[in-house]
């Protein structure tokens, strides 16, 4: 193949892709027959593939990122005009759109403190691991280095995060892991029969009661952090039951555990308010965030912590071990809090947090008649625009719908024009969980059309 072609040149753009990339998370043997999909263009709700073909982008931009919309010139301006003035400097020194954007979050998040830039989600985790491990070793005598996450929970894509990794498809033939991560019980209602000695009522303290078993099973001596997703997005959009949040917060308290909440895929708007644990009154010492955070106009990530934890780090200055010894290349890139600072201010302007609560009001409402409908839905769950509706082979035994059929459902709206997703990675070949997360300037009539094209997939394959 002669390697000049342009950006014009779609069917070109097709042979290369099939003849070099590696795409994520797929198999790639339908590609020998099939053409990979190239998504071309963008415009708010909206993007088109090579063949023209017009999408209603249901999963903001494939998994939970593009919160704004597509095609925001008032973005690309400011990353542009940034980029012009200064692209990067290491992060030992510091930015103007660094010190902007770390003050406005901040606002955002009364209680937390400091701001650390690094570059994805998985990072982002990575660095609150480490400072938990840092604090163990500096104020507990090494012990307290356990971290607990939750099964059905996802931290990213790292060996030390694989290792806190709740979905067993996401890790299978990756080990062995990182020793001192250690699972806590998943705290979804819906499959509470597959937990031992669930109770009918109350489920949510007995599913928090659960972590501090395992604390004290593991020595309270030992644990020095637990890793939660505000709401679980790839276990299969998970919201934890009533009494859940606090109970957690109470035992993280008595057995001095430092709360990390993972925002990856909840912060910056996705439930309808800045962060997912804002919902539930929550108090964290570690916020991570990285996907809404720029709504992928730029790679950016931000681990954020109390002043507190912050000060565990500089008040000892003799001594030359006590600084977080850790650095991101990229975390130094100014384009990130350049676009980042101009998502935020669009959010407040557009009021997206409040068209987030109300479009995915209707949304549920919209899901939940379809359960009356088509008896394959078993459960309708989420907060904002960030939905789920698993699909059952039975009802009563709740037996999950099998992949291939879920994965129809997906291709039908596809083929309908309207991108679902279909997630629930916590079982290999479990994926039966429709997946909704329209970016946060969705109308009432997209939210209809994306739920239209649910209704007549499901007619047509269940
Ligand atoms: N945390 C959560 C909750 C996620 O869903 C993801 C990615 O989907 C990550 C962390 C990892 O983020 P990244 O892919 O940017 O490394």
């Amino acid at each position: 193949m002669d390697g000049t072609f342009n950006e014009n040149d779609l069917s070109r753009v097709v042979e290369a892709d099939r003849a070099h990339i590696w795409h994520h998370l797929i198999q790639h043997k339908p590609f020998e027959t099939n053409d990979p999909r190239i998504i071309v263009e963008g415009k708010g709700m909206r993007v088109w593939d090579q063949k023209g073909k017009e999408h209603l982008d249901a999963v903001s931009g494939g998994v939970w990122t593009v919160n704004v919309g597509y095609g925001r010139e008032s973005i690309a301006k400011a990353v542009y005009d940034q980029l012009m003035k200064l692209c990067y400097f290491a992060n030992s020194a510091g930015s103007i759109p660094g010190s902007i954007f770390a003050e406005k979050l901040i606002e955002k998040m009364p209680g937390m403190s400091r701001v650390y830039y690094t570059n994805s989600g998985s990072e982002a985790n990575e660095k609150a691991f480490k400072l938990v491990r840092q604090i163990a070793h500096k104020r507990y005598g090494g012990k307290k280095t356990k971290i607990l996450y939750r099964d059905r929970d996802y931290h990213g894509s790292t060996l030390a995060t694989m290792s806190a990794g709740g979905q067993d498809e996401r890790t299978v033939q990756y080990g062995p892991f990182a020793p001192d991560f250690v699972r806590v019980p998943h705290c979804m209602e819906y499959r509470k029969h597959e937990l031992d000695g669930a109770p009918e009522e109350n489920f949510g303290e007995w599913a928090a009661d659960q972590i501090e078993e395992v604390i004290l099973r593991e020595g309270p001596d030992t644990v020095g952090a637990l890793c939660l997703e505000p709401v679980t997005a790839g276990g299969g959009v998970i919201e934890a039951p009533e009494g859940y949040w606090q109970r957690v917060q109470e035992i993280c308290k008595k057995y001095d555990v430092l709360l990390h909440i993972d925002e990856v895929v909840c912060g910056v708007g996705r439930t309808g308010t800045w962060f997912g644990y804002q919902q539930y009154g929550v108090k964290p010492d570690f916020v991570t965030m990285a996907k809404g955070v720029a709504s992928g106009y730029a790679a950016i990530a931000c681990m954020v912590t109390t002043e507190e934890v912050f000060n565990m780090f500089k008040d000892d200055a003799d001594d030359p071990l006590n600084y977080f010894r850790d650095i991101s290349t990229f975390g130094g890139c100014t384009a990130g809090p350049a676009a980042a600072i101009e998502n935020m201010r669009i959010i407040e302007d557009e009021n997206l947090l409040g068209n987030c609560a109300a479009m995915g009001d209707r949304m549920t409402g919209n899901l939940r008649a379809l359960m009356e409908k088509h008896k394959v839905i078993g459960d309708v769950r989420g907060k904002g625009l960030f939905l789920g509706a698993e699909l059952v082979a039975d009802r009563a035994t709740k037996e999950p719908a099998p992949e291939k059929l879920t994965q129809a459902v997906v291709a039908d709206c596809m083929a309908q024009g309207v991108i679902i997703g279909a997630t629930n990675r916590s079982v290999p070949g479990r994926n039966n969980t429709l997946c909704f997360s329209p970016a946060l300037i969705a109308t009432a009539d997209d939210i209809d059309q994306i739920t239209d094209a649910v209704d007549g997939a499901l007619g047509r394959v269940f």
